[in-house]
């Protein structure tokens, strides 16, 4: 018997789908497991990126012995910069090899190279301060995915990270049902499973049912073939190529976590496309339509990337047109449905024909269902229950699967971000609340919602506005005449003439580079000219006054 107390208080993805954060504290010593961000609702105008209030962490940094990420997903590693760069040492941060080298490679643009990353293979186990932890192999729709057992004095806890049970995964390995099995015959304290699913019977449909039925659709597909995917699901990307091989067809890569991801995922091993089959970018227009797959980013309709884009008919290699075909071998994640029917729309006004996974199943989701929810307290045993990763309602449905395989409601917590769950000798509660929510990214800046709304008065009161009127010519998307520039409240402008001109010419320059890589829809023009006029005024004069670009074209 020992009477320390594990506290496990989630700061991200319980009564939400998104920005994962769990701290398990034992001894006054900490491990985070995952620390994911979230993409804004449409109605966040302005804010690129949501991520969990780490307030807690940041108040506990000396105490934080390590940071375990589960797997590679935005919504599980999105947010470590960001951490990181609130804490004055890195602590040890370990994932798979393919975890480790996206976040390696996500570190060095955020200038963090740093950061102690470190590689942990499928059953190693490692010490951290008081905790004990092992990695446990498990499926998802990304390669390297584990589910991470902490134990202390107190017990085991085992956070299953995202999972399903796939019997014929692509890779050939399967979860280590074994080893879960083990784990709950030596008994288990706590699970926190993933409850993504749980409102979905039976059990989710193999990775691997989903490369015969894209065979089947690209055999009746005549002209050119668009799949879009997550560009980290490498498996489904090996079937696409699996299937355009079988076809006798080539494959492109489009956008840039494309090429990036399935890069990665060639060097380690978890794809394999033969050096003659791929076609680059700029060979497309020129290559026979019957006998190419293009496997593009864009799946979610995100506005920047290269599906939206040629939907807009605004890519500088693709041109959909009649006779092409775009499947769309993804879901939408809830928020998104509007950007992806938008996108799917525009695709059909180009006369090319688009199938989702509602006309034929070319998707399978990389969470378990229900039944595979049950299977998974079944072979741990856990004596409680927290189920994460899920709005309330998932949360909710998840403790009833764990009530009909028979766990007592006393035992199943229902919990919420900053609650902290204390389990001890003596039982498990929750504690007192702790400091949770959201904090926003725009741009630079980190800050929660007041912050935003009042920085925005903070820029015009401090640093004023300036509005960049620029007129382009429909045809090249060429500057016309010269820019407007009209500024309010700066209250720097001494010598103004000379510094007006220049940013007339830094107006110029960013509508000049947007007109060569012939991006011609207005939204992304404006984009790109309000991100360099910003970068010029703040290079310049080292202040941040509010830019509204107004494109206008001719
Ligand atoms: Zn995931
Ligand atoms: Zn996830």
């Amino acid at each position: 018997m020992t009477n320390g107390t594990l506290r496990v208080l989630p700061l991200g993805g319980l009564g939400e789908i998104g920005k994962n954060m769990m701290v398990v504290e034992y001894g006054g010593r900490i491990i985070v497991v995952d620390t994911g961000l979230m993409f804004p609702a449409p109605d966040q105008l302005g804010i690129d990126l949501v991520l969990p209030d780490f307030t807690y962490l940041r108040e506990r940094a000396d105490d934080i012995e390590a940071i375990v990420l589960t797997h590679g997903h935005e919504d599980h590693v999105g947010a470590l910069p960001f951490v990181l760069r609130e804490l004055d040492r890195a602590p040890t941060i370990y994932g798979g090899p393919l975890t480790a080298a996206m976040v390696r490679s996500k570190l060095d643009e955020h200038r963090l190279k740093d950061a102690p990353v470190e590689d942990v293979l499928a059953s190693q186990t490692f010490d951290a301060g008081p905790f004990s932890v092992e990695m446990v192999k498990m499926a998802h729709s990304i390669p390297d995915m584990f589910a991470v057992a902490i134990t202390t004095e107190l017990g085991t806890m085992l956070m299953t990270g995202d999972y399903k049970f796939d019997q014929t995964p692509v890779d050939g390995v399967p979860a280590d049902v074994a080893r879960l099995a083990e784990l709950g015959r030596e008994g288990l304290l706590l699970l926190c499973g993933d409850s993504t699913n749980a409102d979905r019977p039976g059990m989710s449909p193999s990775e691997s049912s989903v490369g015969p039925k894209l065979r089947e659709v690209f055999a009746r597909c005549r002209g050119r073939i668009v799949v879009t995917c997550f560009a980290s699901n490498i498996h489904r990307v090996q079937q696409v190529v699996d299937a355009a091989a079988a076809l006798d067809r080539r494959v492109s890569l489009i956008g840039r976590s494309m090429r990036k991801n399935t890069n990665i995922g060639r060097m380690l091993g978890h794809i394999d496309i033969p050096d003659g089959m791929l076609v680059g970018p700029k060979e497309i227009e020129d290559f026979p339509d019957e006998r190419l797959v293009i496997i593009s980013t864009g799946s979610q309709g995100e506005p920047l990337s290269a599906l939206r884009r040629m939907a807009h008919g605004d890519h500088p290699n693709v041109d959909l047109h009649d006779g092409d075909t775009v499947i769309f071998s993804a879901t939408p994640i809830p928020g998104n449905e509007r950007a992806v029917n938008e996108t799917i729309d525009r695709i059909y006004r180009l006369g090319a024909n688009v199938i989702t996974p509602a006309d034929v199943p070319v998707h399978a989701s990389g969470h378990g269902y229900a039944e595979e929810l049950k299977l998974m307290i079944n072979l741990t045993h856990p004596r409680y229950v927290m189920p994460v990763h899920g709005d309330h309602r998932r949360l909710r449905l998840h403790g009833e699967l764990a009530e009909a395989v028979g766990v007592p409601p006393k035992s199943i917590f229902r919990g919420e971000n900053g609650l902290p769950l204390e389990l001890d000798a003596s039982g498990a509660r929750f504690g007192e609340r702790e400091q949770a929510g959201l904090i926003f990214v725009d741009g630079v800046e980190v800050g929660d919602i007041e912050d935003v709304a009042l920085r925005d008065r903070r820029m015009l009161s401090a640093d004023g506005i300036f509005i960049v009127v620029a007129t382009i010519s429909e045809q090249d998307g060429r500057s016309v005449v010269p820019p407007e520039i009209i500024f309010r409240g700066v209250p720097f402008l001494e010598e103004s003439d000379s510094f007006v001109d220049e940013l007339r010419h830094a107006v110029d320059e960013s509508l000049a580079h947007s007109a060569e890589e012939e991006i011609t829809e207005i939204d992304l023009v404006q984009d790109h000219l309000h991100d360099d006029v910003a970068a010029f005024v703040y290079e310049r004069l080292r202040r941040r006054p509010m830019i509204l670009p107004v494109v206008v074209e001719v």
